[in-house]
């Protein structure tokens, strides 16, 4: 179990319905942070990403408020991963 000392940066987000994977708030600043902010300013923002690993892939999109808050998640198991 991760410590939460670090608020902000490992807070905890969501739980992937897919695969139960927990979701930090750092995980995802990795991948987009400046698009983020730019794009959660002032409405919400939807964000997918492929999770979980083969054979359980999954696209999981976020839906996350300009608090960075997850309002809520969808996913999908039909996912084309055209990389490889
Ligand atoms: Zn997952």
């Amino acid at each position: 179990m991760e410590c939460d000392h670090e608020q902000g940066k490992t807070r905890l987000l969501t739980t992937c319905p897919a695969c139960q994977k927990k979701i930090f708030l750092n995980q995802i600043l990795q991948v987009e942070s400046k698009k983020l902010k730019e794009e959660s300013a002032g409405s919400m923002i939807t964000l997918t990403m492929i999770h979980g690993t083969k054979p359980n892939r999954h696209a999981l999109t976020l839906f996350i408020d300009n608090n960075m808050k997850v309002r809520g998640t969808q996913v999908s198991s039909a996912v084309i991963v055209s990389r490889k």
